[in-house]
């Protein structure tokens, strides 16, 4: 990949993110779920049969061009976050379910009932969130620039 990688992008890397959730098991835990739904711009989703909460909200230092406002000192997941994975260029986000509203998620649970009211299993939380995935480092960042080795 050479060149501007984000030339014809709008930033798409910076207009969310996303938190791993405790797999919901229960009638209960699907109704938190929901509850989350209800809000706008929430989305929940399923990847490697681990769940994730999103929230559509840019950052605050998106530029009007699509170019970071801080690119010196953005966070250090900023400077991880490789072109070769990223949201314009990869496609591989691989989601088994994408609920975007409550109706998706009641549709889902037509589906696939969930377990009574008891808790079968407890999964513990995840420290993990989608853009900390354990993948190839980076080797230019969203300007298309190398970046230097992580410390
Ligand atoms: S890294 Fe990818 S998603 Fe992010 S601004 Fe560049 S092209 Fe867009
Ligand atoms: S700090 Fe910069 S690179 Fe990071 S999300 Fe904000 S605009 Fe994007």
């Amino acid at each position: 990949m050479s060149g501007n990688v984000c030339e014809h992008c709008t930033g798409l890397c910076c207009a969310y993110i996303a938190l791993p959730l405790e797999t919901p098991e229960t009638a209960e835990d699907f109704d938190d779920v929901r509850w989350y739904l209800l809000h706008k711009n929430v989305f929940v989703f399923v990847e490697d049969d681990d769940w994730y909460i999103g929230f559509r909200t840019p950052c605050g230092h998106l530029a009007g061009d699509g170019r970071c406002g801080i690119y010196r000192t953005r966070p250090r997941i900023c400077r991880q976050y490789g072109a070769d994975q990223c949201d314009y260029h990869s496609g591989d986000y691989n989601w088994q379910q994408h609920f975007a509203s409550p109706e998706h998620l009641d549709e889902y649970l037509r589906q696939y009932p969930p377990a009574g009211g008891r808790r079968l299993r407890h999964r513990g939380r995840k420290p993990r969130a989608r853009a900390l995935r354990p993948t190839p480092p980076p080797q230019v960042d969203r300007h298309g620039m190398r970046l230097p080795p992580l410390p």
